[in-house]
């Protein structure tokens, strides 16, 4: 009882003490007048000063949430927000405040996520990041009792494994190209597809299978078949291309490109199970092919332009790189369900090509820019809710 009422008076009295700080200093309403007993108002400020009183981020928390994370930053006061954006980043800005020595540490610590950052700026400001390529939206709210400002992140949805095929193109008693140094095709685009196999398993968790992991010879209908069989989503053959003109070289990416090929139903009806349902001939079946086949077309030119893109971007940072951009073929190996492209990545007829085509270095930078653009058409974006290159889902049975 007695305790009680010390603690009572000692509250009264510090309540009679904050009172007389914003009624002199500010027009701040009276329920702004939860101080933090760590880190109180500093006195120069306020003798100087006819502005409100500085605020202090008292601490800073997050937590998990099945769809988001929030963030939380405990104020010592009711505090204005401004916020400016553009495409990467966002910045919310809380006028007269200050970090208190906990909000700090909890900043160092890196308790939040890496999608915020949480910094001092000048006179009094604290200017909360949030970088927008690790979420798909935000939202901010300022509440009371007690006072904080609460900025839930919403990270993009997940994207779905896929199941990649990579197909090094020829092998065994077929050597593709064969290069002034004796280079052959076969053995480069192995080494290669190897490399990206392993970038896609383990960076984006893919399923990837190679068509061939050794040197063996594989007629181009059983590696459609393979990939038919293993229910792929994506299709990528690599290739070392050749002109009679040694001077020749780049990079080309093919994608196979008649939306008009009749064997729309047949290569469609292979995969698509919905279509089991119609006879050949049934309108209602051949829409589906047709639509399944339209789609595919879209996706692989999708896939060809990011792949082009990607590749062309690492490429060209350590070496001049002639870009011969995307193409259409009826290429045999492309004729499967799934989207596909076929990777000329140099032309092996060509003596500095064929050198860098076989140093490690540089099919490890090819590798990289595939692998860039594999991941870039198969994930969900900011811009994109679904993968440019998948077909999954895209189907319509209307
Ligand atoms: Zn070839």
């Amino acid at each position: 009882m007695k305790i009680a009422s010390h603690l009572f008076s000692i509250l009264v009295c510090g309540a009679a003490v904050l009172a007389c700080i914003p009624v002199a200093f500010s027009k701040q309403p009276s329920d702004h007048l939860f101080i933090d007993p760590i880190s109180s108002f500093p006195p120069v400020h306020l003798a100087k000063t006819v502005s409100p009183p500085v605020l202090t981020v008292k601490n800073v928390r997050s937590g998990e949430h099945p769809t988001h994370t929030r963030v939380v930053l405990d104020m010592t006061g009711k505090v204005t927000v401004r916020q400016t954006r553009n495409q990467t980043r966002a910045v919310i800005t809380l006028a007269n405040s200050t970090l208190s020595s906990r909000a700090q540490q909890a900043i160092k610590r890196k308790t939040f996520p890496r999608a915020v950052t949480i910094s001092q700026g000048p006179s009094h400001t604290v200017n909360m990041t949030l970088h927008l390529e690790d979420i798909s939206k935000y939202t901010f709210h300022i509440y009371k009792n007690p006072h904080r400002v609460v900025v839930d992140l919403f990270r993009p949805p997940p994207s779905p494994p896929f199941r990649l095929i990579i197909d090094p193109g020829h092998g065994g008693k077929d050597p593709g190209a064969i290069g002034k140094g004796g280079t052959q095709e076969k053995t480069i685009v192995l080494q290669i597809a190897k490399i990206v196999r392993d970038l896609v398993q383990t960076r984006l968790k893919a399923k990837v299978f190679l068509t061939r992991s050794t040197d063996v010879f594989l007629e181009l209908k059983k590696r459609v078949e393979f990939a038919e069989k293993k229910e792929a989503d994506l299709f990528l053959s690599i290739h070392a291309n050749s002109h009679t003109r040694r001077s020749i070289q780049g990079v080309e990416i093919y994608h196979f490109g008649k939306a008009s090929d009749p064997r729309a139903w047949d290569v469609a009806a292979r995969e698509n199970g919905k279509l089991r349902q119609f006879e050949k001939g049934d309108p209602r079946g051949q829409f589906i092919a047709d639509k399944w086949h339209e789609k595919k077309i879209e996706a692989s030119r999708n896939f060809a332009w990011t792949t082009n893109g990607k590749l062309i971007s690492v490429l060209q940072k350590g070496y001049p790189i002639k870009d011969h951009g995307v193409k259409t073929a009826p290429f045999h190996v492309l004729s499967g369900t799934m989207p596909g492209i076929l990777a000329e990545i140099g032309f092996i007829s060509n003596p500095t090509e064929e050198k860098r085509l076989r140093n490690k270095t540089y099919q490890r930078k090819l590798a990289e820019g595939i692998y860039q653009g594999i991941k870039q058409c198969t994930q969900t974006s900011k811009q994109s809710s679904t993968p440019s290159c998948l077909l999954r889902g895209k189907i319509e049975d209307k």
